[in-house]
């Protein structure tokens, strides 16, 4: 056997099942053997991690907008994986829109592949796109290795990746199953949400309006409330249950993105029960903001389905408690700041969508010790969790023997505060902006090798991760 050429050790190792002293062997980029703190072999580099700081796996973000090619401008590969790299994220799966082209054919593939060669900090994998008409276009996805697919089920906000009603889903569906790929769903369903449009909107077009001041009369469309209400709850429902029934009658497994309705919860709580293959996911903006401390006009706020109410938010946290929610992923999706309109503050013309990719780290770590879980429920949230979902977890997601040695050294105990000079993501617009977070992320490595080290970034090592590149 070779010998590491690397060990990283600290006090707070965080394994499959435990936190505490350990020195972690790396062997060519793989976790060769994880060994008590004092077994440092002679000729290795070592790097220690302080008493306060914890050694945690990588983080794996399932759910990345990276728009490169066609909306580089929006965000690309180099800005989005520096911002993964210093929030302690290793791998990151790019979602099949808001590039041009969509990753919705093979063609659409390959124009990805070659948009992310050589610029990448950390590992890229890439989910195809289902959209109406490209069945035959998914086994060739697959075959070129595309981890899994993404459908909208409502307008997905670009209009090059239309949405699927039931009938395509049935044409889909049963050819994912037979090829054993999961079908994850922006599940909103349109009927409840033209029927809830509020009638407010109507007398006020786009930029119409004024700002509301003293005197004036305030656009409705300013407030959150009237944007919380165009997004329902029961749109989501609506969907859950559709994507239910069918993952039943097809054996399509199915995973629900960025889930927001409370109100669903009990459906997939029962579904899980009853053997359907579906999962979860929730995003830190969810579990962190709530409905009635968003102010009008921060349309940074803006995303779909929308942030409820608090006592949501708490029932999202049970269903994280009960394994009904399986994992929480950032679901970045960044534009150009004056798409937001903060000029305006009009909800309703504001691009829905918020970046967080370098902050799911310290979110989370607040708001779950706040919760009273543990550092090993955090590592199966935001690391083990999702590199399962998309068939990574004998690679990622954990410091374990085989694995590869992407690991975050991180201090949980200290503060920073969110400004737009620590934001890796190409614009820094995010609604986080201001608050006082805990949890520092000190050093990021990849495969054994530095790619964030105390604000400075190492050469972007990142690769390509395809399905059955092994
Ligand atoms: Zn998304």
């Amino acid at each position: 056997m070779h010998p590491p050429e690397l060990v990283i050790r600290g006090r707070r190792v965080v394994t499959e099942n435990t936190v505490g002293p350990a020195s972690v062997h790396v062997t060519r980029g793989y976790i060769s053997s994880i060994s008590i703190f004092e077994d440092v072999p002679s000729g290795c580099d070592l790097v220690e991690a302080g008493d306060d700081s914890i050694v945690l796996p990588g983080l794996v973000d399932t759910h990345v907008h990276v728009n490169e090619p066609g909306r580089t401008d929006w965000e690309g590969f180099a800005t989005a994986t520096r911002a993964a790299a210093a929030g302690g994220v290793t791998t990151i799966v790019d979602m099949p829109l808001n590039s041009i082209p969509a990753t919705t054919t093979l063609d659409g593939l390959k124009a990805k592949l070659e948009a992310a060669s050589g610029k990448c900090s950390v590992d890229v994998a890439f989910w195809g796109g289902v959209v109406p008409g490209n069945r035959s276009e998914l086994r060739k996805l697959w075959e070129a290795g595309v981890i899994g697919f993404k459908c909208f089920l409502v307008h997905s906000g670009v209009d090059e990746f239309p949405n699927v009603d039931e009938q395509d889903l049935r044409a889909a569906m049963p050819e994912l199953a037979r090829l054993g790929a999961t079908l994850i769903v922006h599940a909103e369903l349109p009927g409840p949400i033209e029927t809830a449009s509020p009638p407010a909107m109507t007398p006020f077009g786009p930029g119409t309006c004024p700002r509301a001041g003293s005197g004036q009369v305030r656009n409705p469309n300013e407030s959150y409330a009237t944007f919380l209400r165009s997004r329902p709850r029961a749109a989501e429902n609506e969907a859950v249950e559709l994507m239910i029934r069918l993952s039943r009658e097809t054996g399509c497994s199915v995973h629900i993105v960025h889930h927001s309705s409370a109100d669903a919860l009990p459906m997939l709580r029962e579904a899980k029960a009853s053997g359907v293959a579906i999962t979860a996911e929730t995003c830190p903006h969810y579990l962190h903001f709530a409905e009635e401390e968003i102010a009008d006009g921060a349309t940074e706020f803006k995303c779909c389905p929308p942030i409820r109410e608090r006592e949501n938010r708490e029932q999202l946290w049970d269903a994280l408690r009960d394994g009904t929610i399986d994992m929480v992923v950032s679901d970045h999706s960044p534009c150009p700041p004056e798409m937001k309109c903060r000029e305006t503050g009009n909800f309703m013309d504001a691009w829905g969508g918020i970046s967080s990719l370098q902050l799911r780290l310290p979110v989370m770590w607040m708001e779950a010790d706040a919760r009273g879980f543990n550092i090993n429920q955090l590592a199966e949230w935001l690391c083990r969790a999702p590199a399962a979902l998309v068939g990574l977890d004998r690679r990622k997601g954990a410091i374990a023997v085989g694995c590869d040695a992407d690991i975050v050294i991180w201090n949980p105990d200290r503060e920073f505060r969110v400004s737009p000079p620590l934001i890796h993501h190409r614009h820094k617009l995010t609604p986080y902006t201001g608050e006082v977070l805990c949890g520092v992320v000190e050093k990021t490595f990849l495969r054994g090798q530095i790619v964030y080290d105390g604000g400075e970034f190492g050469s972007a090592r990142g690769q390509v991760l395809l399905r059955g590149m092994e």
